[in-house]
């Protein structure tokens, strides 16, 4: 998200230090979109051309008055045109977007300069705007208005977990069971359930390795239902429950126990299977699978009675 924002200022304020002193470092005209990466560049510009691809198609290019130099700025967003030719005619070497857009269309005839057919297909979705005032810049794709909004930068980078989502989130905030178990399926749709793979993922841990099985991995998926010894809890609560053993996606597999029949359950079996790891993890104190079976019982147990309670 943070690379966004620096993205989305490279594209549009020019005038700020940071932005002047990065273009000249690494850019030389061209626009943000087309940086590479090169050796011994700063971390901030690592984070940027890291992020470039997942954010490329976010930024369209939309053209003012046309008074960009045609050669020398990247104004179609696919790099420098002086780069895309053999050589720039002398004669076409001061030429202006704008000289090339006729009565409402593009033509190149005039140059002198032989311009490949890909450049020239490229721009046929660009036009030339009206105003002799607008400047040719880049428009964020993801709000209507054009500039870039932290909000709209996250519908964009999460776009089926912002649509699907909607449903399970209510639904989440809709289940009869107690708040630190929501807090807990909350972080778990977030990824940020600290299984130690996870923490590997944020350089908090060395490994991300399963402490209890010789699993290189544990994800969140894995920690909840894939270990062995979570697998043993999930399979001890008899065949109504289902768990969705095949689905790998960790946010679909949760979704699909938010929405069953028997969310409150099925919530609170992980709840415990959480537990469970933790305890054999930091107490190294391995609790006997009809143990996980009681706890889990008894808390659905005291759960309806609380909700039995709340609903008199
Ligand atoms: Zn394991």
């Amino acid at each position: 998200m943070q690379s966004l924002w620096l993205i989305w200022d490279l594209l549009s304020a020019p005038q700020k230090p940071w932005v002047q002193l990065l273009s000249n470092l690494y850019l030389h005209g061209d626009s943000i979109l087309c940086a590479h990466n090169k050796r011994g560049v700063s971390s901030i510009w690592l984070s940027i051309i890291k992020a470039l691809p997942s954010l490329r198609e976010g930024f369209k290019p939309h053209l003012g008055s046309g008074a960009s130099s045609l050669w020398y700025k990247d104004w179609s967003g696919n790099g420098l045109w002086c780069g895309k030719v053999p050589f720039v005619h002398i004669a076409d070497t001061n030429k202006k977007v704008a000289d090339c857009w006729v009565s409402g269309e593009w033509s190149f005839n005039a140059l002198y300069t032989v311009l490949p057919t890909e450049l020239i297909n490229s721009v046929q979705q660009l036009s030339v705007g009206n105003s002799p005032l607008g400047l040719d810049h880049f428009a964020w794709r993801g709000d209507i208005s054009g500039c870039y909004t932290a909000a709209s930068g996250y519908r964009f980078l999460t776009p089926g977990l912002a649509a699907e989502g909607d449903a399970i989130w209510k639904k989440l905030w809709r289940i009869m069971i107690p708040e630190k178990v929501k807090f807990f399926l909350w972080q778990c749709l977030h990824s940020a359930l600290p299984t130690n793979q996870v923490r590997a993922d944020r350089r908090l841990a060395e490994s991300g390795a399963c402490s209890r099985c010789s699993c290189p991995h544990e994800t969140i998926l894995h920690a909840l239902r894939d270990c062995p010894y979570s697998r043993e809890v999930l399979m001890s609560g008899g065949c109504s429950v289902r768990w969705s053993f095949s689905v790998m996606d960790c946010f679909q597999w949760l979704k699909g126990i938010i929405l069953h029949k028997d969310s409150i359950t099925l919530s609170i079996t992980l709840w415990w299977v959480w537990h469970f790891r933790n305890n054999m993890i930091f107490n190294d104190e391995l609790w006997q699978i009809s143990v996980v079976r009681r706890k889990v019982i008894l808390s659905t147990v005291e759960n309806s009675v609380y909700n039995a309670k709340r609903r008199l």
